[in-house]
Parts: structure tokens; C-alpha cells; sequence
């Protein structure tokens, strides 16, 4: 907490360690990002999401496409810069992880006939909590790489679920089900959906399954980071 309000008042320090940052870091120093631990090609990140999917809800992995930048650890830089993102309302480092990954994504080789960037909502009453959705920052940030419109008005959360930390796969499951409503206007799209961190899937699994229902063609996946195998 206090490190975060350093960086609101001294937004020129590491969100990390507080060093002073260089010109050409943002957020983090470069240090600190060493310790992030990036795959190193898409297809060991989508393998990885897939594996994710499967082990927590068996063969079923509903995605054309997925993408996700690092593997996410406990107690980590990466942790810390995720949590000032989530909770302490640095808006524009949410853009910036968007654009970074969609930069990757490209220097990756093809990204298919993506035609709209979707973020996985947040319900009404949590957005006036926490004031702004991350996953939508994020989504900017990959729209201005990607070249594609963000469109959130496309999915919206009609339940309000309860928080998922601590909660088992198959109970994240059922606190998800039924808890998204898409619009027509995902029909006949190849939707990117887009989220911060994949834990389960249980989330993403429940917003493509609305997607999907509502007429989707494709629905593939983007990710800041996955939960690594502890
Ligand atoms: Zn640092």
C-alpha cells in the first residue's frame, strides 16, 4: 500500500523496489522486470493456458487462439505490479501491459482475423469500488497494437459473483456460471477476449460460453499472465 502511494505521488519510482526510474522505464525498473518471467514463444504460453483450462475442468478448452505474456508467481515483482494495477488505480500501467502484450503477439506471426477486443467485465457495483475495470485498461492497450476496436459493451456481468480468491476450480466455476450475457453484436465475430490473470479459466470459461451463445464464430484469448504450477 505504501509503496503504491509513493508511486501516485512519485510516479518517476520503481513500483517495486522504489529505486529512481531511467527515462525509458515505465513503472517498473529494469531490475525488477528481469524477475518477471515471460514465456518464451505463444505456443509454450498457449500451451500452457490450455493446460491451465484442462487440468482444472477437463478436455474442454473453448478457445481458437490464446495468448498470455508471463507466468505469474506468488510473492513476486510481477505480483506486486499486478496488484498496484488491480487495487490502486494506476490506470495507464493497465494500457501499458495491454500494448506490450499486443506488441508481442504480432512479433509472434499472425494473429488471425481477430475483429474485436473484449474485456471480461466487471459488475456494476465492483466498478463503482474499485472506480475502473483493469481488463478493460488492458484491452486498450492491446486495441492501439492490435489495431482493433475495443468492445465492451459486448459483454456485460449480470450477476454479481463473489470474490474468487481462495475458492477451489469447481467452486469458481459454479460462482461464474450464468454470470455473463453477451450482445447480438458478437455474432458472427471472432472475438479476443481479455483478461489480467488466468488462474482457473473458470472466469474466461463462463464470459465465451455467453460469447459463443450469443453467436460468436471465434473467441480467442489474450492474458497478462498465467498462474504458474507451484
Ligand atoms: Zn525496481
Amino acid at each position: 500500500m505504501r509503496e503504491q502511494l509513493l508511486h501516485l505521488l512519485f510516479p518517476h519510482v520503481c513500483l517495486v523496489c522504489q529505486k529512481l526510474l531511467l527515462p525509458e522505464e515505465e513503472y517498473c525498473c529494469s531490475a525488477c522486470k528481469e524477475t518477471f518471467d515471460p514465456f518464451r514463444t505463444s505456443s509454450e504460453a498457449e500451451d500452457a493456458l490450455r493446460q491451465t483450462v484442462v487440468s482444472h475442468f477437463g478436455d474442454h478448452f473453448q478457445f481458437e487462439r490464446a495468448w498470455c505474456r508471463y507466468q505469474f508467481h506468488k510473492k513476486s515483482a510481477l505480483q506486486q505490479v499486478l496488484h498496484s494495477m488491480k487495487y490502486e488505480g494506476i490506470f495507464n500501467l493497465g494500457k501499458s501491459l495491454g500494448r506490450q502484450l499486443g506488441e508481442w503477439m504480432i512479433s509472434e506471426g499472425d494473429i488471425g482475423d481477430i475483429e474485436c477486443i473484449v474485456p471480461v467485465p466487471l459488475h456494476r457495483l465492483k466498478k463503482t469500488e474499485r472506480s475502473y475495470n483493469q481488463s478493460e485498461k488492458i484491452a486498450e492497450g492491446l486495441a492501439q497494437s492490435l489495431r482493433q476496436p475495443v468492445c465492451s459493451e459486448f459483454l456485460v456481468r449480470k450477476r454479481y459473483t463473489v470474490s474468487q480468491t481462495g475458492l477451489s476450480a469447481q467452486a469458481r466455476q459454479k460462482n461464474c456460471e450464468g454470470a455473463f450475457l453477451a450482445s447480438k453484436g458478437v455474432r458472427g465475430r471472432h472475438v479476443l477476449l481479455v483478461d489480467d490473470v488466468v488462474t482457473t479459466g473458470a472466469t474466461l470459461a463462463a464470459a465465451a460460453r455467453a460469447l459463443r451463445a450469443s453467436g460468436a464464430e471465434k473467441v480467442s484469448l489474450a492474458a497478462v499472465a498465467v498462474a504458474a504450477k507451484e
